[in-house]
C-alpha cells in the first residue's frame, strides 16, 4: 500500500483523531477495524450473450451507532481497500452531524460507461441480489455515489422488495420521489457543499456575494454545488470532468445540458478549455474538488492559489497535499463535513419511509440547514479550541463519538 491510498490515508487520519483525543489502545483497535467486509462475483450475461465476471464489494464499517448506511459506487479502479476507506469516512461523518447511523460502502469494478442500460440493470440487480442477506432498512441502507443514481437505486429497491415479498422503500436511499424518495435528496449533497462553503468564507472575512469558484467534476455533487452556489451569489468560473475543464460559459444550467448531450463539458460554445490540472490552480476564492479521490496530492497542491477547499468528493486530498495546503494558510473544509449534506437528506428519506409520511421541500431544507449548522459551528469551534485544523476538529468530534458508544455498549460477551 502507498502512503496515497484512500485506506493509508483514512487510518493515518483516525490515528491522529485517537492520539489527540487520548483514546487507548482498546479503542484504536475496536475503531481501526471494518466490522463486516464482503465481496462478491458478479456475473453479467452481455447483450451479445458473453457472461463476464465482475467484483463487487459491501463495507459495514460499523454499526455501533445504527445501521450501516453508504453509498454504491460503480467504477473500474474500486477495490475492498478503497471501499473500506470510504466505509469508515462514512462512520465518522454519520457521528459528526449526530445521525443514528453507523457507515458502509460498497460497489462494482466496472466501467458503467461500457454497459447499455439493460446491462446496467442486470449487474445492479445481481450485485443487489450477492449483497441482500447482509443490506435491509435495520441493517444497512446503500444510496447513491459515483457511477450510480436513482435508477439504480428503483432497481435496488425492487429486487429487495421483489425478494421479501413485500415493498420496502426504506432499504436504499436516493430513490424516484415516486417510489418513497426525499424532496431534495438530488441537490442535496450539493447544497451542503455550498452551505459548508459559505459559512467557510464568512469565518475568512470574505463576502460570498461575488467571490469566485472552480469546481473540479460535473456530476452530481458538481453540477448541484455550482448551481446551489450562483443562488447564493457566488460566481462559478470554471468547471471540469474527466475530459477537462472550461472557462468562460454564462450559465451553469447551459454547459450542463451541452454535457447531457455531448458527453462532456470540453468544447461547449464560447468556452476556453484549461487541463484538470490549470483549473486546480486558477485564482479564485474557493477550489471545489468533487471527482474522485487524491485529486489534491504533493505535486498538485503547491500551486494552489484558492483562499478555501471545500471537499465535496471524499478523500480528495493526500496526508501530503493536506500538510501543503495547511502551511500556505489554505482553509480546508473536509469531506466529512462539506459533503454530508447527502447522507443527512439520506437519513430524511429513511426516516420518511419509516413513517410513510412525506416532508415538504421546504421542511427537508430548513433541516438540512439546521443539523449542518450544528456540525459546522462544533467543528470551528472544536477547531479554535484546541488550536487544531478544520479537518482535525471534524475526525475528532465524530471519532470520539463512535468510541463513546463503544463504551457505553460494552463488549458483548
Ligand atoms: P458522479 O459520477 O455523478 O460524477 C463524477 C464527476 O467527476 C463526473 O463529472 C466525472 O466526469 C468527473 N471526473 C471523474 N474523474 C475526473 C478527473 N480525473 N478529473 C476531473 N473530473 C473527473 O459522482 P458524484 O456522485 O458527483 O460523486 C463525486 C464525489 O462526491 C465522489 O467522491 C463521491 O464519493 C462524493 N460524494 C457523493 C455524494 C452523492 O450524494 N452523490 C455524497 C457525498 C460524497
Amino acid at each position: 500500500m502507498t502512503t496515497e491510498s484512500p485506506l493509508a490515508t483514512a487510518l493515518a487520519q483516525l490515528r491522529r483523531a485517537v492520539d489527540q483525543l487520548q483514546l487507548s489502545e482498546n479503542d484504536w483497535n475496536t475503531l481501526s477495524t471494518p466490522r463486516r467486509t464482503l465481496e462478491v462475483a458478479v456475473p453479467l450475461r452481455r447483450d451479445d450473450g458473453r457472461v463476464e465476471m465482475y467484483k463487487g464489494y459491501r463495507v459495514q464499517y460499523s454499526t455501533t451507532r445504527g445501521p450501516s448506511k453508504g453509498g454504491v459506487r460503480f467504477h473500474q479502479d474500486i477495490d475492498l481497500n478503497e471501499t473500506i476507506a470510504l466505509a469508515m469516512l462514512m462512520t465518522w461523518k454519520c457521528a459528526l452531524t449526530n445521525l443514528p447511523y453507523g457507515g458502509a460502502k460498497g460497489g462494482v469494478a466496472v466501467n458503467v460507461h461500457d454497459l447499455s442500460l439493460g446491462e446496467n440493470e442486470r449487474l445492479t440487480r445481481r450485485y443487489t441480489s450477492e449483497i441482500l442477506p447482509i443490506i435491509g432498512p435495520e441493517r444497512d441502507i446503500p444510496a447513491p455515489d459515483v457511477g450510480t443514481d436513482e435508477r439504480n437505486m428503483a432497481w435496488m429497491m425492487d429486487t429487495y422488495s421483489v425478494n421479501a415479498g413485500f415493498s420496502v422503500p426504506g432499504v436504499v436511499t436516493g430513490k424516484p420521489i415516486s417510489l418513497g424518495g426525499s424532496l431534495g435528496r438530488n441537490t442535496a449533497t450539493g447544497d451542503g457543499v455550498a452551505i459548508s462553503t459559505r459559512e467557510a468564507l464568512k469565518v475568512r472575512g470574505i463576502n460570498p456575494e461575488g467571490a469566485t469558484v472552480a469546481i473540479q467534476g460535473f456530476g452530481k455533487v458538481g453540477y448541484w454545488t455550482a448551481i446551489a452556489l450562483e443562488n447564493m451569489g457566488l460566481k462559478v468560473v470554471a468547471v471540469s470532468d474527466v475530459n477537462g475543464a472550461v472557462t468562460g460559459f454564462s450559465s451553469v444550467k447551459d454547459l450542463f445540458e451541452y454535457s447531457q448531450i455531448h458527453g462532456t463539458v470540453v468544447g461547449a460554445p464560447g468556452t476556453d478549455t484549461l487541463t484538470n490540472q490549470e483549473l486546480l490552480w486558477l485564482d479564485v476564492d474557493v477550489l471545489i474538488p468533487a471527482a474522485l479521490a487524491d485529486a489534491i496530492t504533493e505535486a498538485s497542491a503547491p500551486g494552489i492559489k484558492a483562499k478555501i477547499v471545500v471537499e465535496g468528493a471524499n478523500a480528495p486530498t493526500t496526508p501530503e497535499g493536506d500538510a501543503i495546503m495547511n502551511s500556505n494558510g489554505i482553509l480546508v473544509v473536509p469531506d466529512i463535513l462539506a459533503n454530508s449534506g447527502g447522507v443527512i437528506v439520506s437519513y430524511f428519506e429513511w426516516v420518511q419511509d419509516k413513517q410513510n409520511y412525506f416532508w415538504s421541500a421546504q421542511d427537508v431544507k430548513e433541516n438540512l440547514n439546521k443539523i449542518l449548522m450544528t456540525a459546522i459551528v462544533d467543528v470551528e469551534q472544536m477547531a479554535k479550541g484546541k488550536n487544531v485544523t478544520w479537518r482535525e476538529a471534524a475526525h475528532m468530534l465524530g471519532v470520539s463519538r463512535v468510541a463513546d458508544a463503544h463504551r457505553l455498549r460494552g463488549l458483548y460477551p
